[in-house]
């Protein structure tokens, strides 16, 4: 399983960085991207800066229906011949007015749902934005992958472990967590701590979080654009 930041607040050239989200991941042979970033001419820059194109790529995660993960999709669409796409509740509309031109497979999801080959969904969560989060087994554990985590990555992470029934090695993605509590960033951190060996902030996190993410939880990887990550296959 290989897992590549396409998207990110932050990134070093030759990559672009700006405000959103997205990562592309190869597990088996699903090859997965995970939100579309906010520009697509960002997104198209990065996958050509990484040598990557999207022309086999078998499914496409949205997480929530914010345009910092949305803003790329047309370029997706542009490019793929035939998709499954996992959509949180409340999106239907929106994408099978885009989606006219492809042969997509549009799936709604609110429950927590197995996507096969040891990848599941969360399940939509979260009261005022709706929101779902991916998760990849892998021989080491459950990565899961979120967007914004509007919902609490910790109440995120605590899903999906209960899902996959153990620990998870590695919460990764933006945790929407600028202007938090000190106080709040504690509670977290230590709700984190039995359900992740790992974390990766990225995206919305915050610089100032990041830090004390890095200071306070023992293994913390700050993302950036071109970050990549590699597990063995679980088989
Ligand atoms: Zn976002
Ligand atoms: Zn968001």
């Amino acid at each position: 399983m290989r897992l590549v930041i396409l998207y990110d607040n932050v990134g070093q050239p030759p990559f672009r960085e700006g405000w959103g989200f997205s990562v592309l991941i190869t597990h088996g042979e699903r090859k997965i991207l995970f939100d579309t970033g906010a520009d697509r001419l960002i997104l198209a820059h990065n996958l050509q800066s990484l040598g990557l194109d999207l022309s086999d790529l078998t499914d496409l995660f949205l997480s929530h229906p914010h345009c910092d993960h949305m803003g790329g999709l047309s370029y997706v669409l542009e490019r793929i011949k035939r998709v499954r796409i996992w959509a949180p509740e409340g999106m239907a509309r929106y994408l099978r007015q885009r989606m006219k031109k492809v042969k997509a497979e549009l799936n709604i999801i609110s429950e927590p749902t197995d996507l096969g080959d040891g990848l599941f969904s969360t399940g939509t969560m979260g009261r005022t934005v709706r929101e779902q989060g991916l998760i990849v087994k892998t021989k080491e554990g459950g990565v899961l992958i979120t967007g914004c985590a509007h919902p609490g990555v910790d109440f995120m992470a605590e899903r999906a472990r209960n899902l996959i029934g153990s620990r998870l090695s590695l919460v990764l993605g933006g945790f929407h967590l600028e202007g938090v509590s000190k106080n709040r960033l504690k509670v977290l951190v230590s709700r984190l701590g039995p359900v992740t060996e790992a974390l990766a902030p990225g995206h919305c996190t915050g610089r100032e979080v990041t830090e004390f993410l890095c200071a306070s939880f023992p293994n913390v990887v700050p993302l950036t654009v071109g970050k990549t990550f590699s597990w063995e296959e679980n088989t």
